[in-house]
């Protein structure tokens, strides 16, 4: 499916596999930890990466793969990997180039496990980083960045927090100073938005979320634009312009060029050194649901706007976040990079603070209490009792998360049962 006029529609169907004559219809699953050889020169081959091909499902896997490129035609880039979970995709991202020594800039409004993985792990691994806020101003954004930045990082639409980041201003912070801009579009997907069209360099997904879909199995995926030229910046990045002693003198950014060094580069080290890559039946079951990526995002934005206008004109509530809302802070931008949707997440505030909330939530039907978002059933969260019941409502405010907020996430039912679900938990508090 390399043809360039797909649809994205289209794409999210057959993208990434062509069977031949009399070969399966649907992706074959290779569940094989390891590959036979006629000889072991053919198989050193596969070890100094003169031959492409498959010797252990550590590193690779022919099912893995196959999604893997479905998933770099949906970004419209050149090469792609899938890892176990997202939180693996956004370490390996970072770390196949960064060093100890290295920093970071980085959004404040991300994902917490991320925000956790780059302030606490990554630091103890002499990685440091700068947090600025997604709305900081170019000159903000400038006075962040050191002699030793390697990276900038941000999210599409930000989990929990909603912000949408402007993707083209960071992009060209980011590439002014040398560096590329690593993106994780989780929440909007690339039926939504697709980050390399406005300058980001990679693309990072948690496919736990929308791109399974159903709740079914954890996992991550790492793109590449193919467009970052490494060699122009070769003192930042040693790990990819440098002979790697470890693959016999391999430099990938020389031997597999722009389009493909960042890829080869982390399978080969780091899925060879951490082995967190995805199993081949939870690749399988990762494009079943990219079969109908396209489908469902159309139905969780409608339901999410839906849910949303309900919510901004109810007495009981106190506030609504939510970029499709023409009163919101991210409308604009979203009118830019969203012009589909955005996803079907819709935070809020309920009145009567952290008891109503939890009241309110308890008295709900359909939506059921979860640590998910982006899931086909609809789910909410309290987060000031649940992922962020260690702070303090002070410490709560400083994160960003009120004591009335509810994050609920709106799945793939129908709208008009789902605002009867919320109207009549309202109704009760
Ligand atoms: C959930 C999530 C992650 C982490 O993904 P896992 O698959 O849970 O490891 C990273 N980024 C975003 C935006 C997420 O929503």
């Amino acid at each position: 499916m390399a043809d360039k006029n797909l649809s994205i529609n289209t794409l999210c169907v057959q993208g990434g596999y062509t069977p031949g004559n009399g070969e399966p219809r649907q992706i074959p699953i290779v569940q094989s930890t390891t590959f036979k050889y006629d000889s072991s020169d053919e198989m050193g081959k596969l070890f100094d990466l003169e031959a492409n091909g498959y010797f252990y499902s550590r590193l690779q896997n022919p099912t893995c793969d196959t999604v893997a490129a479905k998933i770099a035609e949906l970004e419209g880039g050149t090469a792609a990997m899938l890892t176990s979970s997202g939180q693996a995709a956004n370490f390996l991202a970072l770390f196949n180039i960064c060093n100890a020594g290295d920093h970071i800039v980085a959004s404040s409004s991300i994902y917490g496990g991320t925000f956790n993985l780059i302030s606490v792990t990554m630091a103890k691994m002499g990685i440091t980083a700068t947090f600025v806020s997604p709305d900081c101003s170019e000159e903000e954004l400038n006075a962040a960045f050191r002699d030793n930045t390697r990276a900038v990082f941000g999210e599409t639409i930000a989990n929990p927090a909603l912000t949408v980041l402007d993707i083209e201003k960071f992009a060209a912070v980011a590439h002014a100073h040398g560096v590329p801009l690593i993106v994780d579009n989780t929440f909007a997907t690339p039926v939504n938005c697709r980050p390399f069209e406005w300058g980001a360099d990679i693309v990072t997904h948690s496919t736990t979320k929308y791109m399974d879909g159903h709740g079914g199995c954890v996992g991550g995926a790492i793109v590449d634009s193919g467009k970052f030229d490494w060699m122009a910046h070769a003192d930042k990045f040693p790990g990819l312009c440098t002979p790697d002693e470890s693959y016999h003198g391999i430099t990938y950014a020389e031997r597999f060029g722009k389009e493909g060094a960042f890829i080869t580069k982390a399978t080969a080290q780091l899925m060879r050194d951490f082995g967190c890559g995805q199993s081949p039946i939870s690749a399988y079951m990762l494009n079943l649901g990219l079969e109908s990526l396209h489908v469902r995002m159309a139905r969780h934005c409608e339901n999410g706007q839906a849910v949303a206008e309900f919510l901004a004109n109810h007495p009981k509530i106190a506030y609504v976040n939510y970029c499709g809302l023409p009163g919101d802070k991210y409308h604009e931008l979203a009118k830019k990079y969203l012009p589909k949707g955005s996803c079907g997440v819709v935070s809020f505030g309920v009145k009567g603070g952290r008891d109503a909330a939890k009241a309110f939530m308890g008295h709900l039907k359909i939506a059921a209490i979860e640590t998910h978002v982006a899931d086909a059933r609809t789910c909410c969260l309290h987060p000031a009792s649940s992922t962020h019941r260690q702070m303090n409502d002070a410490q709560l405010l400083a994160a960003g998360v009120e004591p009335d907020l509810v994050r609920m996430s709106c799945g793939l039912e129908d709208k008009d049962d789902l605002i009867r679900d919320i109207a009549q938990a309202l109704d009760q508090i």
